[in-house]
């Protein structure tokens, strides 16, 4: 027997209309490519994407068309997501961080039909438009004043372009789980992946993510999104925000410490998210001018691990909490978050701060397990460390156009490529790449570890560990460092402080210091390029 409830479809439109209802005059404030802050509300973003809609059906959008965004977190960036959806074509989030051929291959599998681009990005277009042949328009985020000279194909400047539309228009109607939003992963290893949002996956996760434990937010909050819409659907915070009402700060292009402060306290930011290494900068800055923030409640942090000195300087420092996040491009993206347990809740603040170097716990609609290489799932006991493998409503089920095939197991779980431990509490731990997990001797050694406990010491300023072959273990890892300034780390030293924290067999076998160690596009450690520069290196123990 069917319950007799209504079928009121999750579509993701709905979201502006509520918050233009309950929350209309709610203000989406936005720091602009071309300069000064720039103040609207909810119920304007829901006239203007309503209009946005209208326009692109005037050419000749429809449902399921590819529509690009190559944008910062700004307004103009936040109607051109629901205009595209409120038409049941699809946004496409294009990172300008990608090397430009990876833009290029991933603007043409997407075969987007109109991009939306910001100012800065347009000579990035110029560079690839000859190659992207699908490409029938391009909709500068400006107005006719800002407009910049472009041979870009029947280039527009946003504004002009809208107000060829009066507003006199309604949301498409389709099913939930319509396509609505293409996420690209940033492909380290082959070529990106499109993961492939619905209106129901972004609904379900918005809320799922953002609940009190989670990323926490409500409509007292000020939040601002740092993480960009263009990387891994900005954390949902495009959806949760105007859902549940949150004021929405855009910081546009300028992320460093001191423009993020400055919007923090114009703004009465109180919760905020982002990758560690913006975070670095606001700390550097704010110990650097002895300033704090005034009203900022609670930080996420993601995307990589939160190293445990940040941890500290929010809480302890600045009595800011911290929710570390987990999750991935493939999980809408968040996956788990770290908010304190009731069971957990009387232990002393210093195991508290460790247990929150851990990635949290997964959020009702995330389901996790760990398995070995043969597949049988591993205890909860914080110690045997696994492949992690997910389920749930905002997961992949396969990438756009079948891309890599079946990436479900046969209990349609997803394989995140993650290699982690879960306590028996429910705190997930992630301990490795499963492509950069250390296999020696038949067991394995967690790179992620060792740099976490070699970044300690007092003359290393970063740290990766990789895989070096050996004739006798099959692998054993080499430690991998950039010197603080004006330092240089001994091997011995270095090793003698490790000895302490990692057991005996994880030890390094040996040191070697560089000025730099190369990042991905997204900020990652990329492991696959240190093991090349490495790949004629010899171990001295082999
Ligand atoms: P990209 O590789 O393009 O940055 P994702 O954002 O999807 O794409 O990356 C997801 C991966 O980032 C995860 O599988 C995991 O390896 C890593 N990651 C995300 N959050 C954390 C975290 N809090 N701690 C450690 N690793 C993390």
């Amino acid at each position: 027997m069917l319950g007799l409830m209504q079928d009121w479809p999750l579509l993701l439109h709905k979201i502006i209309d509520f918050a233009a209802i309950q929350h209309g005059g709610r203000e989406v404030v936005s720091r602009t490519i071309e300069g000064p802050m720039h103040r609207s509300n909810y119920r304007q973003i829901r006239d203007r994407s309503l209009r946005v809609a209208q326009r692109l059906k005037r050419d000749g959008v429809r449902l399921g068309d590819r529509v690009a965004t190559l944008a910062w977190n700004g307004y103009r960036h936040l109607e051109a997501w629901y205009g595209i959806v409120g038409l049941g074509a699809i946004y496409h989030t294009v990172n300008p961080r990608l090397f430009p051929e990876q833009i290029a291959w991933i603007i043409n599998h997407a075969e987007d039909r109109i991009v939306f681009v910001d100012l800065t990005f347009v000579p990035l277009l110029e560079a690839l438009a000859d190659k992207l042949p699908s490409v029938e328009r391009y909709v500068v985020l400006t107005d006719a004043a800002h407009m910049p000279a472009t041979k870009l194909r029947n280039a527009v400047p946003y504004e002009e372009w809208l107000a060829e539309a009066d507003g006199d228009f309604r949301w498409a109607e389709f099913e939930e789980r319509t396509a609505a939003g293409l996420c690209y992963t940033s492909g380290t290893t082959g070529n990106p992946k499109g993961v492939l949002y619905s209106h129901r996956s972004n609904v379900l996760h918005s809320m799922a993510s953002t609940n009190g434990d989670g990323l926490h937010i409500e409509s007292a909050d000020s939040v601002l999104p740092i993480v960009p819409m263009f990387h891994a659907n900005s954390w949902s915070l495009a959806f949760s925000c105007p859902m549940r009402g949150a004021k929405l700060v855009m910081p546009g292009a300028k992320l460093d410490g001191a423009s993020v402060y400055e919007l923090l306290e114009s703004e009465k930011v109180t919760m905020t998210a982002a990758v560690p290494t913006v975070w670095l900068m606001l700390l550097q800055y704010l110990r650097q001018e002895n300033k704090r923030p005034t009203t900022l409640k609670l930080v996420g942090i993601g995307g990589s691990a939160c190293p445990p000195a940040m941890i500290r300087a929010f809480e302890v420092d600045y009595g800011i909490e911290v929710r570390h996040a987990w999750g991935m491009t493939e999980m809408s993206p968040v996956g788990s978050t770290g908010s304190i347990k009731p069971v957990v809740a009387g232990l002393p603040r210093e195991t508290l701060l460790a247990l929150k170097e851990k990635q949290g716990w997964a959020p009702f609609g995330v389901e996790m397990k760990i398995t070995d290489d043969e597949d049988n799932e591993l205890p909860w006991d914080g110690k045997k460390f696994g492949r992690l493998k997910v389920a749930g409503f905002a997961v992949s089920s396969a990438y756009f156009k079948g891309d890599g095939g079946d990436i479900l197991d046969e209990n349609g779980f997803f394989d995140t490529g993650d290699v982690a431990t879960i306590d028996p509490n429910g705190y997930m731990q992630i301990t490795d790449r499963a492509k950069d997990v250390i296999k020696s001797g038949g067991e394995w050694i967690s790179s992620i570890d060792i740099e976490n406990f070699a970044v300690g010491h007092p003359d290393i300023q970063e740290a990766a560990v990789i895989g070096i072959a050996h004739p006798k273990w099959d692998e054993r890892p080499l430690l991998v460092v950039v010197p603080k300034e004006g330092r240089t780390p001994q091997r011995d030293d270095v090793i003698n402080f490790l000895q302490s924290r990692v057991a005996k067999w994880w030890l390094p076998d040996d040191m070697q210091l560089v000025k730099e160690i190369p990042h991905t596009a997204t900020g990652k450690i990329n492991k696959m390029k240190l093991r090349e520069t490495f790949k004629d290196y010899r171990l001295p123990t082999a």
